[in-house]
């Protein structure tokens, strides 16, 4: 008997918290918590009629490779960032996009006329996932992580940003 992949055992579970949830502690809280000084990004898809703005600091920047994400994207992986969801405003002039439901309890907001995928947001999530490509300023959003890494392609080889570093001490 041959052994199958260490990963064969590991199956999406959509009714888990999304790992958004748990990956706060990876951004240094560095940042003042007080007044309105979380800095504006912008983003909008390839034909500008869909565009929004968001703010605050990027959370969980991450690749995925699920079927969902290459499908959707015809690329191997899916750039994904979040931002609090009370700040993601629409301010193009097609208003919200086109929501899709590949879950009850997860849309996902694309362009009519052009088709591509700007944001994902869960119900029970308080970030609203955005494509890391859709944004006009894409610092700081290095992926620390890939999700369904071992559904990705064989060819495809990823460096991650490094993980930020804990307090080094004295
Ligand atoms: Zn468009």
């Amino acid at each position: 008997m041959t052994s199958s992949s260490p990963a064969a055992g590991k199956q999406p579970a959509p009714t888990s918290p999304l790992p958004t949830e748990s990956a706060h502690s990876l951004s240094p809280n560095t940042a003042p918590t007080t007044g309105h000084r979380a800095p504006v990004r912008t983003g909008h898809c390839p034909c500008g009629h869909i565009s929004y703005q968001v703010s605050g600091i990027p959370d969980d920047p991450h690749l995925c490779s699920c079927e969902r994400d290459t499908r959707v994207s015809g690329g191997p992986a899916v750039l994904w960032v979040g931002f609090p969801k009370d700040s993601l405003i629409w301010t193009g002039s097609g208003g919200e996009p086109k929501w899709w439901y590949p879950y009850p309890t997860l849309r996902c907001g694309f362009c009519p006329d052009c088709g591509s995928q700007l944001v994902s947001i869960a119900d029970d999530s308080d970030m609203a996932m955005v494509t890391g490509f859709s944004l006009a300023d894409q610092s700081g959003i290095e992926p620390l992580g890939h999700s369904f890494r071992e559904h990705a392609v064989p060819w495809m080889h990823i460096t991650l940003a490094p993980a930020p570093a804990p307090d080094p001490g004295p």
